[in-house]
């Protein structure tokens, strides 16, 4: 497979102050990944003509990738916090554009949080509407929105594979896709195989997880079977890997994904590691 192989910035920095971004973007680079994904924590304060500079320097793509608050949910009945996530969303349009990035993924459909109680009604329809808006924006910039299924313990409106393909059918916008994570796929699938041959051609970019969120290659997940049912659809999008411990902390983040332990302290060890274990898998 010649797919791209990326990075998770959160695998160097929690942070994205010049140092960090230098560090991050210039570490990825060095290892030789060809993409980086940057957290858009807050994309209100976020310096995106330093990034770009840098990205350019080192010679490396970005994507973009961000989940929406309690405040900012776009499922939400309340008018006001639609109308919050709605301009949120907006904004990260614009770093992304900024950065030159062709694509912006995540949990954009809801809250990146536990939720108590199943969707209302018309949470799908309200969250619907809103990224349809947002993918006729992105359509100009020729950026790519991306839906990422994950956990029920971190949003209760899209679990599954299955769940994205209805949301996009009802969004109706060609530059919308699904963005799965074996870590998560891992708890709501039946099996990697089906629900990858499934999103087909719809499937735009990929977390690389395993089931701990450590080391590649020590837990359980069979990336094997990944790795061919990517092949029998021809999937030539993004690999990327994605990976968290209490080593490297972004307070708000880390606490919603319940990064409780300390997986690794190598940053460069992890990451060397999981780009030769890629290298070799794929
Ligand atoms: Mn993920």
């Amino acid at each position: 497979m010649k797919n791209p192989l990326g990075i998770h910035a959160l695998v160097w920095t929690g942070t994205w102050e010049r140092k960090d971004i230098d560090f991050a973007i210039g570490s990825s680079s060095k290892l030789g990944f060809d993409i980086i994904e940057i957290p858009l924590l807050n994309p209100y304060n976020f310096d995106a003509t330093y990034s770009r500079k840098v990205l350019e320097k080192n010679q490396i793509q970005a994507v973009t990738s961000l989940g929406l608050s309690e405040d900012t949910d776009i499922s939400s009945d309340d008018p006001e916090k639609r109308k919050n996530g709605a301009k949120l969303l907006s904004k990260a349009l614009e770093m992304t554009f900024q950065l030159g990035s062709k694509y912006m993924g995540g949990v954009l459909y809801s809250a990146l949080r536990k939720y108590h109680a199943p969707p209302t009604k018309n949470a799908f329809q309200y969250s619907s509407d809103i990224i349809r808006d947002l993918c006729h924006k992105a359509k100009k910039m020729g950026i790519k929105i991306g839906l990422e299924p994950v956990n029920r313990y971190e949003s209760n409106l899209i679990n599954t594979a299955s769940k994205a393909l209805e949301f996009i059918e009802l969004t109706e916008c060609e530059n919308l896709c699904v963005h799965l994570d074996s870590y998560h796929m891992n708890i709501e699938e039946s099996n990697y195989r089906e629900s990858i041959l499934q999103c087909g051609r719809k499937l735009g970019y990929f977390h690389i997880g395993e089931n701990h969120r450590g080391y590649l290659g020590k837990g359980h997940i069979n990336f094997g079977e990944i790795f061919s049912a990517m092949k029998d659809i021809n999937y030539q999008g993004p690999l990327t890997f994605e990976s968290f411990s209490s080593s490297v902390v972004e307070p708000q983040l880390s606490n919603t994904l319940g990064v409780w332990r300390n997986l690794w302290d190598d940053s460069s060890n992890l990451a060397k590691k999981a780009k030769s274990y890629l290298d070799s898998q794929t």
